[in-house]
């Protein structure tokens, strides 16, 4: 048993590798918006667990899901079939609008599957020749940490002696449909286009509105697979079922609006689809792509388990019922309009950016300062858990559960924080 904060990371440093830099809290207990740390102390939880816990910690429909299944069944692996995957894949299909699902339980792993049924459709449907496929990425992506997605990872940390690197990636610059017109037309043996609709690793880069629409129109003119991965700005995060749907302000929820729904051919999603809760990734895509993938090819064995279906049915059930995308809109407009109010007479921060509520404010300090790392310790001290993404930039994404009494009382304490620098 644990005693005391300190104690805890003392053993994860002295008995764990050391591939992280956590802010120093220990955390024991999370409800709702709310985390409690070993000495009782209580925290406002604003990074969501990179935007899993979209719908609240422990959310009770999900914990059920999660607690009936696992006292059922837990694992068949894909050797035999169990009788919730289907369901699932029916409920999930049908709810972002695809023929089917092949289920994951990483990100990363859903990234590499998205990447392998880009491949194999364009040796199987596009005529592209054998081991000559190219997808194109963009400039400071984030897609996860496998060999192959390192490799086409700017990030000097996560790809230096990690080599040889996987072949077969195009990097262009990212809010440039120009550069991905050009990039296209100087390469036939394009496969796909991956793309976060949000950078959210990168700082919350959020590009133009019409961004994914333009983005989308080239891929289809050209047959290039537009593959959006959505696991940290999708399920509702940024105010929208999915960040590629297009982007809209208002606050009542406009559904998917033929005008404005940018249907990626390949959809990727992770982090929220179990709320936090469990592993659970996806791919969907519709019958054309998806038929490349036969028995044998392709598969994980805790890959679409019962309880990973189940407690996703739940997850997105809870994104629906409590009225999320609506509540992310209305909460990351009000936060983003507050804090522009302050920032208009502060030094310390240059700007504010994002959609919903996934944003990041940008500190007026040199990439390479503590400057932002000493601001989260600080509002860590008045309640509130953040962390710096890069250098200079803090990410604020709370649960989406989140009242608008809550949210203000936290515009209060980073505000208050911000003063204190
Ligand atoms: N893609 C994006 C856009 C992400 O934000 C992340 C995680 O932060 C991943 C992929 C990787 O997901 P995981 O950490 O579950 O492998």
């Amino acid at each position: 048993k644990i005693n005391s904060s300190e104690e805890a990371i003392k053993l994860e440093d002295q008995h764990g590798a050391h591939n992280y830099h956590p802010l120093p809290a220990v955390l024991s207990r999370g409800e709702g918006v709310h985390v409690w740390d070993v000495e009782g102390n209580k925290y406002y939880d604003f990074l969501s667990a990179y935007s899993a816990v979209n719908q609240g910690h422990c959310h009770p429909k999900i914990v059920n899901a999660l607690h009936e299944q696992a006292s059922k069944l837990a694992l068949t692996s894909r050797a035999f079939h169990n009788d919730i995957l289907g369901a699932y894949e029916q409920y999930a299909t049908e709810y972002f609008g695809f023929d089917k699902l092949l289920p994951m339980n990483t990100g990363a792993e859903a990234v590499e599957t998205a990447i392998k049924i880009a491949r194999k459709w364009a040796y199987e449907k596009k005529g592209v020749k054998e081991t000559e496929a190219q997808i194109i990425v963009c400039e400071n992506n984030f897609h996860g940490r496998t060999t192959t997605i390192i490799s086409f990872s700017n990030d000097e940390g996560a790809r230096k002696n990690f080599g040889p690197y996987t072949p077969g990636f195009i990097k262009i610059n990212y809010d440039d449909p120009e550069a991905l017109e050009k990039a296209i037309a100087s390469n036939p043996n394009v496969a796909g286009f991956l793309v976060e609709p949000i950078q959210g690793e990168a700082g919350v880069y959020t590009p133009s509105d019409d961004y994914m629409r333009r983005a989308k129109e080239i891929c289809e003119k050209n047959n290039v697979l537009f593959m959006a991965d959505e696991i940290q700005t999708g399920i509702a995060r940024t105010g929208g079922l999915l960040a590629v749907c297009g982007h809209c302000t208002c606050e009542n929820h406009c559904e998917r609006q033929p005008e404005t729904y940018t249907k990626p051919d390949i959809l990727i999603l992770g982090k929220a689809l179990s709320g936090g809760n469990y592993p659970v990734s996806a791919v969907l895509a519709d019958n054309e792509i998806m038929e490349v993938i036969q028995p044998g090819q392709h598969g994980s064995t805790f890959g679409g388990n019962p309880v990973a279906a189940a407690v996703a049915v739940a997850a997105l059930d809870v994104v629906k019922d409590e009225n999320l995308i609506q509540n992310a809109r209305k909460l990351g407009n009000l936060f983003r309009r507050l804090l522009d109010d302050y920032i208009r007479e502060s030094n310390i921060v240059e700007l504010v950016r994002g959609r919903g509520l996934l944003n990041a404010i940008v500190i007026n300090d040199s990439e390479d300062s503590s400057t932002a790392w000493d601001i989260c310790m600080a509002l860590k001290e008045n309640g509130l858990l953040a962390k710096p993404t890069h250098g200079n930039i803090i990410r604020f994404a709370p649960p989406l559960v989140m009242t608008e009494e809550q949210l203000r009382d936290c515009v209060d304490i980073i505000i208050k924080t911000l003063k204190q620098f």
